[in-house]
């Protein structure tokens, strides 16, 4: 059995603590790996060589490490049929989709190529008779990102890269269910000329979760994954004093207007509920059509759309969406859909009693769609995480856009229509931190910040874009005065520039 180990000081090291995870093929629902999970003193003993390597690499010109970004693009560019290839066996999401991951992280380690840029500070000439002031952003020292399973190379890079690039060094904690991607960035990292400790990987659970949470020399926490564990690790990494910014879950509505195209609706509808098998963040799992003939129409275009949809193995080229990610998943989700049978909504496609010929073990479901669910059912309150669409009928354009407000998450939303006015109105009155107009997963661009609001998103500051260089960098201002004039007479006032 294959056994993934942990990546500290600029190499893999097995790990010691004499406890693994599985890791699965999904598709065939076979262990292909055992990932360790580490110890508190392995993760302190990574902290500690981080925090070694840390001053060296923060004194390096910023232009050089932006140079390490570069090679790093590069690298990503030349392995990406392997990246592909191997995220896709963990997680189960199709090879193209996988590349798909692999672009949206290197995209931000793009992004971080112009850091230096962003870390320029400001100068005030002449602040006061001889005085200058000036500020300058400064690394934190050794920071963390916690991610989850859905997106193992995308959001590792959200976090790791532009830290870096501003002159951390990284410990980052994967998911155990899928960690070979990320063990494999850091070498690319190595090879794009990082210096050993700068990123380090450590495979583990909550054990490992809570030691960067509590650990002194950790300045900064970067979260991603479900909403009770992003409030447990913002609270508990504040509580020791730690910045932090944690992502969590999500229940993102599309709005489709009655002058809205049907077919390009029900398209969007489709990929985006049930692309990667509803395993995103951003997947629109709330279908909310305006009016009952709206309803009628969107239904009459979706239900063979969903019934076409080709399951298949992660590997084939032809697949819609493949396996869910375990078995543990694989059985919450078709829970979720006997919960919405049994709550009174209409189950018009069922997937539950898809199986894969020949791969009966793999933890496969066809695509679900519900019709006639309304907001106090569990199955539209809570995130299924599944390739299972909702459609909440709404009966006028106020109703529909009351329910993305009272919903407790708030990550994503998107409204079909061809009415500007109504549009502009929607985007500007929404309480979602990330909106589309015809556009159903509104992923914003690297140079740009993602980020949701409500209990899908806690802190300040949002992921990548500008905000990334500020949550990685603290601010030093400095004013200054020559040659002299400061040791003639003490001052007891508050200076002022006036
Ligand atoms: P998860 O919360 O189970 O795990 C996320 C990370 O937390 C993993 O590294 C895991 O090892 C760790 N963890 C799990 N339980 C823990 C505990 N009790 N204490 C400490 N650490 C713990 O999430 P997941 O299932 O891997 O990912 C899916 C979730 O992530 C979904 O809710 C999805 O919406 C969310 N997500 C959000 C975004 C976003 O940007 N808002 C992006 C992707 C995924």
């Amino acid at each position: 059995m294959r056994t993934i180990g942990h990546f500290i000081g600029g190499k893999t090291v097995d790990g010691g603590s004499g406890r693994t995870a599985p890791v699965y093929n999904p598709s065939t629902g076979e262990v292909q790996a055992e990932v360790a999970l580490a110890t508190k003193a392995e993760v302190e003993a990574a902290i500690a060589n981080a925090a070694e390597a840390q001053p060296a690499w923060a004194a390096t010109n910023p232009q050089r490490r932006a140079r390490v970004m570069m090679k790093f693009v590069d690298l990503l560019n030349q392995n990406m049929d392997e990246l592909a290839n191997l995220l896709s066996s963990e997680h189960g999401k199709t090879v193209p989709d996988a590349k798909g991951d692999i672009q949206r992280g290197l995209e931000v380690a793009e992004f971080a190529i112009g850091v230096p840029h962003l870390m320029k500070g400001e100068f005030t000439d002449g602040a006061g008779p001889g005085i200058d002031m000036y500020s300058m952003r400064q690394a934190l020292g050794v920071v963390a990102g916690i991610t989850p399973f859905n997106f193992p190379a995308m959001i590792p890079m959200w976090k790791f890269a532009p830290a870096i690039a501003c002159g951390n060094a990284f410990i980052l904690k994967p998911s155990e269910r899928d960690p070979s991607v990320p063990m494999r960035l850091a070498e690319l990292m190595m090879e794009a000329g990082l210096p050993a400790g700068i990123l380090n990987v450590v495979n583990g659970d909550k054990e490992a979760v809570d030691t960067v949470l509590t650990d002194r020399r950790i300045q900064a926490v970067g979260f991603v994954g479900s909403s009770d564990i992003a409030q447990y690790v913002y609270a508990t990494a504040a509580a020791h004093g730690k910045r932090a910014q944690c992502f969590g879950g999500a229940k993102n509505h599309m709005i489709v207007m009655p002058d809205a195209d049907m077919e390009q609706a029900a398209n969007a509808l489709i990929g985006a509920g049930y692309g990667s098998a509803g395993e995103r963040c951003m997947a629109v799992s709330v279908a909310v059509p305006v009016g009952e003939a709206t309803a009628d129409k969107l239904m009459e275009t979706l239900v063979p759309k969903v019934q076409a949809l080709k399951v298949g193995l992660s590997s084939d080229p032809d697949a819609d969406f493949g396996p869910l990610v375990t078995k543990a998943a694989l059985d919450k989700v078709k829970a979720y859909v006997d919960t919405g049978v049994q709550e009174g909504a209409e189950l018009v496609v069922d997937g539950r009693d898809f199986t894969m010929q020949g791969y009966e073990n793999g933890f496969f479901m066809g695509g679900c769609l519900f019709d006639r669910v309304t907001s106090d059912m569990r199955i539209y309150k809570e995130e299924i995480f599944g390739p299972v669409l909702s459609v909440v009928r709404a009966k006028d354009y106020e109703d529909a856009v009351r329910l993305p407000n009272d919903h407790e998450y708030g990550n994503g939303v998107a409204i079909f229509t061809r009415d500007g006015d109504a549009a502009r109105d929607f985007t500007s009155r929404i309480n979602v931190g990330m909106v589309g107009v015809n556009v159903p997963i509104p992923v914003p661009l690297a140079y740009h910040t993602f980020g949701g609001w409500k209990r899908s998103g806690f802190g300040d500051m949002n992921q990548h874009g500008p905000d990334s260089v500020r949550f990685y960098t603290k601010t030093k201002t400095v004013t200054s005065r020559w040659p002299s004039g400061i040791k003639d007479n003490a001052e007891f006032v508050i200076p002022t520039m006036g």
